[in-house]
């Protein structure tokens, strides 16, 4: 279907995109790595459970830590070998979790489940479950509890933009993977009852849009690049009109959104039983001998990654898991791919060019590209005095959707994501203490 073009949305900011870095590398098998340290926390909510003990054996594809409750997911073996350790270990935002380690036999045995033939609705969502898809695009929200919505819907968008810098690893799924990206959204279609499907891409990706444009089922949407353009509320307005009010759901619209990731995740649970066990990303930056897009097993670690890739080009000043605008800034190689990871970033000098923050010059810049309509300057200001309870009401920390734009356009560089995270744990931390 010929694509229509998507609607502006308020605020965001043109950012430079850095694609041509990566985005004509086809997506890469690596080697098996020797060894997986697998994370139990794999999604939002709570971290899986071991079902597995030191000193088993497990194959690719056996279930080894179970979903603690809906907001969780299952986590599977992405090698077959011997459970060596299981062990706590700091994440890439500091945070101990329990790590599974698998030392690999390389006997290659495989535990996938029963691929499906024409699956019902209730089928669908019950394998989404099981195979443990979380969002992949991101956030890692469970896949089964967005195919279940409270309110009826009608729409089903694809999120095509990749809207962050650097990465292309979305670019070559929706380039090598379409016809599986279409009938996952097919499935997923199927399970929330709704004909109409969806499929956003920024204009920067003319092959994508084209790719798309052969199915008769799917809307395709040329969207203006800008970021955040892959922001769920942002793409919702910019394809349909429709705007999700601050506090509520896409669902409370009509529509849901799934990365292509997730959708091609999806097809492979039904169509050949695979559980989400592996991981698409793209390795960028000047400072990495060679930028790719790569697929490895949940749990492989950075550095395996990094040095298939060839190793540094330079010493990096700034090495970042996931998008520079969304991911985190890294200390350390020693951290290990999960579910989400979208990209391994090694910035050289000139293009993390960190400067020094300066005092805030209420110039409102960072307020007035904020597409959810917030003060994240107010966020700073009341979250360096202490002040929790208007961090979060006078600059509605607890709406933001973690962008960076605000960060990005400040003139004085102030850390505003920082001040913004900090406010919603001490928000959450009160909620879950019972106090408001
Ligand atoms: S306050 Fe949040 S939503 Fe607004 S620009 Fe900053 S990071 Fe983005
Ligand atoms: S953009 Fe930066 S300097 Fe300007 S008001 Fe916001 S925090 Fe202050």
């Amino acid at each position: 279907m010929k694509a229509v073009k998507g609607r502006f949305f308020f605020g965001g900011v043109h950012v430079p995109d850095m694609k041509a870095l990566s985005q004509d590398c086809p997506i890469k098998e690596l080697p098996e790595p020797p060894v997986v340290t697998i994370a139990t926390s794999q999604s939002l909510g709570k971290p899986a459970i071991p079902c597995v003990g030191v000193g088993d054996t497990v194959a690719k594809g056996q279930l080894i830590a179970k979903a603690d409750g809906a907001i969780s997911s299952n986590v599977f073996a992405g090698i077959s070998g011997k459970v060596t350790a299981i062990t706590e270990l700091e994440n890439e935002g500091g945070q101990k979790g329990t790590y599974i380690v698998i030392e690999g036999d390389g006997s290659g045995s495989t535990q996938y489940l029963t691929p499906l033939t024409d699956p019902s609705k209730e089928e669908i969502v019950q394998r989404v479950k099981d195979a443990g898809i979380v969002g992949l695009g991101g956030a890692g929200f469970p896949t089964a509890v967005k195919l279940t919505p409270r309110t009826p819907v009608d729409t089903f968008i694809i999120n095509g933009s990749e809207c962050e810098p650097y990465l292309t690893c979305d670019h070559r799924v929706m380039i090598e993977k379409t016809d599986e990206v279409v009938r996952g959204a097919r499935y997923i279609a199927k399970a929330l009852g709704v004909s109409n499907i969806m499929i956003g891409i920024e204009l920067n990706k003319p092959d994508c849009i084209a790719a798309f444009e052969k199915y008769d089922d799917v809307k395709v949407v040329a969207l203006r690049k800008i970021y955040p353009m892959g922001g769920e509320k942002q793409l919702i307005y910019s394809a349909t009109g429709r705007k999700v009010p601050v506090g509520k759901l896409p669902a409370d619209v009509g529509v849901v959104v799934n990365n292509v990731a997730t959708c091609l995740a999806v097809c492979e649970a039904i169509e050949l039983g695979k559980p989400d066990l592996d991981s698409i990303l793209t390795v960028s930056g000047k400072a990495v001998a060679n930028t790719a897009n790569v697929l490895v097993p949940v749990g492989t670690p950075v550095s395996y990654i990094i040095e298939q890739c060839g190793g540094e080009a330079s010493a990096p000043k700034k090495v970042v898991l996931g998008g520079p605008m969304t991911g985190v800034a890294v200390k350390s190689y020693d951290l290990y791919v999960k579910k989400t990871t979208s990209g391994i970033l090694l910035l050289s000098e000139k293009e993390a060019a960190a400067e020094e923050p300066t005092p805030c010059l209420n110039c409102g810049l960072c307020a007035d590209h904020c597409p959810m309509h917030l003060m994240p300057m107010n966020t700073a200001f009341y979250s360096s005095a202490g002040d929790i309870e208007n961090a979060a009401k006078l600059g509605g920390a607890m709406y933001c959707i973690e962008c960076g734009v605000c960060e990005y356009v400040c003139p004085a560089k102030r850390p505003l994501i920082q001040a913004i995270r900090k406010t919603k744990a001490a928000v959450r931390a009160q909620q879950s203490k019972g106090g408001k």
